[in-house]
């Protein structure tokens, strides 16, 4: 047997180690992991590196360098890079399977580098398509790269979605839990702490899309990755709220048949379909039996308390800057609402005054042209939106 090479970006993350866990349990020799990454964990990441005997780990953050060398201080046959370029250097090497799990716009430079290999590149890492769409959809057709989507809706929808009736799908439907404040009031959601933001009730994640879902800003960036994904216009992407999490993404057929993926809330299921695609594998994951759950609920969203969906469809309509000034000005309210200094409300309302200011802002570029002009206009949207908290904490 040939072993498949397997790099994993965002390795200690939520995803990543769910990866990881799933490429432990496979029979010896089945996988060689090539490159792990991570931001500062050092410990994991040397943990990981001996156990799945690594050839190069990389640590985006230097102050963290210190413990990754220490910990492996007896493995000199893992290479260990430090810093951002050495994350990016990681993800280039040569690798038939490539995870992108790293969190946010960080991960745009690195899961390019990982795309131009031209190999199968499975795909987590939405906010890299919310800000980069279209350049990152031309490259991913230059490189002959294949993109697996592993958020669970676009899987699901990615496993039910016939290319060859394209002609004949009328719309396709991520689903939503609702999050945490699927039934809240508004006055509970303006006084919700970070600990009541991250209680998702139905997926254990990140603390970054933890948040997202609660504000449901996690499903208007899903509508976006859809658009690019599948290669359909907004108002084909429907969502549905489906507070049981059982099924995950839908496509309608001209012919009435509605298409759908089941599966337990458990992210190892679509990263095992991204893993052995074309083929399948066995995850072990709790089976899915129906008449426990005996009911299945549907509802549409609310978008009065939940703007973050309208805000975010708003923005693909726009096209141009819109979705990579959406997201980073999101990436922003989401880390100074984590750090206690903005409240949960603030995040949607802080997201639109951002949109609103850079798209008036006649010094801001209109289009995206190139990378080069994404990375661009993250910065100064980063930067609008810190001066705009720092505004809301001056006159609250
Ligand atoms: P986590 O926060 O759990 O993990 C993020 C990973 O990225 C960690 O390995 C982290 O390293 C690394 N990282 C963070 N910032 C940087 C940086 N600047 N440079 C290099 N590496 C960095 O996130 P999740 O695993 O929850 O999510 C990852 C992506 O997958 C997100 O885009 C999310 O939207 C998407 N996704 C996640 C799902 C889930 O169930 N968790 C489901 C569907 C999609 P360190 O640990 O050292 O900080």
């Amino acid at each position: 047997m040939t072993a498949r090479r397997v790099s994993i970006l965002g390795a200690t993350g939520s995803v990543g180690l769910a990866t990881l866990d799933l490429i432990g349990r496979a029979e010896p020799g089945a996988y060689a992991v090539i490159a792990l990454t991570a931001r500062s964990n050092a410990a994991e990441l040397a943990r990981q590196a001996i156990r799945f005997q690594a050839k190069c780990v990389a640590i985006a953050d230097p102050a963290a360098a210190p413990a990754l060398q220490a910990a492996l201080k007896d493995y000199p046959h893992v290479e260990i890079g430090v810093g951002d370029a050495a994350v990016c250097e990681a993800a280039a090497r040569e690798a038939d399977w490539t995870m992108a799990a790293i969190v946010g716009a960080a991960g745009l430079k690195p899961t390019l580098a990982a795309l131009r290999q031209g190999r199968a590149l499975a795909f987590a890492n939405k906010e890299c398509l919310v800000c980069a769409g279209a350049l990152f959809m031309d490259e991913a057709a230059r490189c002959g790269t294949t993109l697996l989507p592993v958020d669970s809706e676009h899987n699901a929808v990615f496993q039910v979605f016939d290319p060859g009736q394209r002609a004949a799908i009328r719309s396709i439907t991520l689903t939503a839990s609702g999050g945490p404040f699927r039934e809240a009031s508004r006055e509970t959601m303006a006084r919700a702490t970070r600990a009541d933001a991250l209680a998702h009730p139905t997926w254990t994640m990140g603390a970054k899309i933890s948040i997202d879902s609660a504000t449901m800003m996690n499903k208007g960036l899903e509508v976006i990755e859809a658009c690019w994904l599948f290669d359909l216009p907004p108002a084909q992407v429907e969502v549905v709220v489906h507070p049981q999490s059982i099924i995950h993404g839908m496509v309608e057929y001209a012919d009435g048949s509605l298409l759908a993926q089941l599966g337990s809330p458990d992210m190892r299921t679509p990263i095992a379909s991204a893993l052995a695609w074309p083929q399948r594998m066995a995850a072990p994951v709790e089976r899915l039996r129906l008449t426990d759950i005996a009911r299945l609920d549907f509802a549409p969203p609310d978008l009065t308390r939940f703007p973050a969906i309208r805000l975010a469809r708003a923005a693909i309509e726009a096209g141009g800057i819109a979705p990579a000034v959406l997201n980073a000005a999101n990436e922003i309210a989401v880390e100074a609402f984590l750090a206690d200094r903005i409240g949960f409300l603030d995040i949607a309302a802080g997201v639109e005054e951002v949109l609103e200011r850079s798209l008036s802002d006649a010094d801001m570029p209109r289009t995206l042209t190139a990378f080069e002009d994404v990375f661009a206009i993250d910065s100064r949207a980063r930067r609008m939106a810190r001066d705009l908290m720092v505004e809301r904490l001056a006159n609250p």
